[in-house]
């Protein structure tokens, strides 16, 4: 017989128990979180300190780095051959993030990538089997631009959890990190890598993933782990016989991680328009910028538009790429919590279209990347820009061929 006192008491103890679990993993998550950022800081210091007490071997250091650098790209199995029955699109169903529903305590959609390809194959934008779908970045090609130290860092699941900004995360074996998260970002990379052969040998290719410009060589952050555009531009000096890179970077936030990367480095020409006022506030890093275009809170469509028109403009005359990479976050959109610009969703198709027509007309190659966009509406807005890419004729998915 049933005691009708049982699944009551059960019932309120379970009801009870739900925010005391929760209370408990946000608390053990924050300890960890702040053993880690202490010990981080520290070995950060120390490596400062050893940096500069032996500069004076950095030249022979530097040629080293070169070499090594050099022989990982020339072994990479991530530049291969892709047939011309493809479209440089490049997406694969292991970008997308699910981690036992804890993704969601983070305001950025992690299926965006995934929800992106399937509106373009529901509008009959790209076929399904022209989707270029690329390899995952191996630790041999992670090494071309991270540390040993920094690769070892991503082994202790608080340490990821700072850098995704996801604290709960840093309670979870590594292991599961590494699978649910890591994996999901080494594929992003791996395809914003091969998007630069793509772009040199077909005049464009877009990842649709990729574009975490606050990560460097050395330190990650605001959800990026790996530094994929400092990446993909190793590979294309390397491989590609490409001596001069411009980064348009039109995501909200600065692109704090290749700017540290390619500081002082003629060979990349690096063009940012940002929001002063959010994260990171790498105030070093802004003096790598080559064209700093500062658009404040609440800027809006036109003015955003006129002031790209200007900072294209300035960099015709500035400097000559012979391959361009476009960080396209959404994040600039009105009503983004984080960017807090108003920017429309057919601003963004008309920055998009601006973007496209200035590499089309002088001939350059480019890749693009999405990049940030907090908002379930984003991946709607990016696919819409990239059917008017293809409407226009600046891209071709294979389909506006058939229609004319
Ligand atoms: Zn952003």
């Amino acid at each position: 017989m049933k005691n009708p006192v049982v699944p009551s008491w059960t019932e309120s103890t379970r009801n009870l128990f739900k925010p005391v679990i929760v209370l408990v993993i946000t608390f053990a998550a924050t300890v960890k979180l702040s053993q880690s950022l202490y010990r981080y800081n520290l070995r950060r210091r120390s490596r400062a300190r050893s940096g500069t007490m032996s500069s004076s071997s950095s030249s022979d250091n530097g040629t080293g780095v070169q070499a090594r650098r050099r022989s990982r790209i020339l072994s990479s199995k991530l530049y291969f051959d892709i047939p011309n029955s493809k479209v440089p699109l490049i997406y694969s169903s292991a970008y997308d993030i699910t981690f036992l529903g804890i993704e969601k305590l983070h305001p950025f959609d992690s299926s965006k990538w995934g929800r992106i390809c399937g509106f373009l194959l529901v509008d009959n934008v790209v076929d399904k089997n022209c989707i270029v779908e690329p390899l995952e970045a191996s630790k041999n090609d992670l090494l071309v631009v991270h540390s040993e130290a920094y690769l070892n860092c991503l082994k202790k699941s608080a340490n990821v959890a700072m850098i995704i900004e996801v604290p709960p995360v840093a309670v979870f074996p590594n292991c599961l990190v590494q699978q649910k998260v890591l994996y999901p970002f080494r594929n992003q990379v791996g395809g914003t890598i091969l998007a630069a052969k793509l772009a040199k040998e077909r005049g464009w290719a877009i990842n649709v993933g990729g574009g975490f410009h606050h990560c460097s060589g050395e330190k990650g952050g605001g959800f990026c782990a790996y530094a994929d555009i400092s990446l993909c531009i190793h590979f294309a000096f390397e491989r590609l016989n490409i001596s001069r890179v411009m980064i348009i970077d039109l995501d909200a936030h600065q692109g704090n991680g290749h700017e540290t990367d390619f500081a002082n480095d003629c060979r990349v020409y690096t063009l940012d328009m940002y929001n002063p006022g959010i994260y990171p506030f790498d105030y070093e890093a802004r003096r790598y910028i080559d064209q700093k275009v500062e658009v404040v809170s609440g800027t809006t469509t036109n003015e955003y538009l006129r002031k790209l028109d200007e900072a294209l403009e300035v960099s015709v005359h500035s400097f000559d790429p012979e391959l361009i990479v476009y960080n396209a976050g959404t994040d600039i959109l009105d009503g983004d919590p984080l960017g807090r610009l108003k920017i429309s969703p057919d601003g963004i198709t008309n920055r998009d279209e601006k973007v496209f027509r200035f590499a089309r007309k002088r001939n350059i190659p480019i890749v693009m990347l999405t990049s940030g966009g907090y908002m379930k509406s984003s991946a709607r807005v990016i696919a819409d820009s990239i059917t008017n890419l293809s409407n226009k004729c600046l891209i071709d998915t294979g389909k506006n061929m058939t229609a004319t």
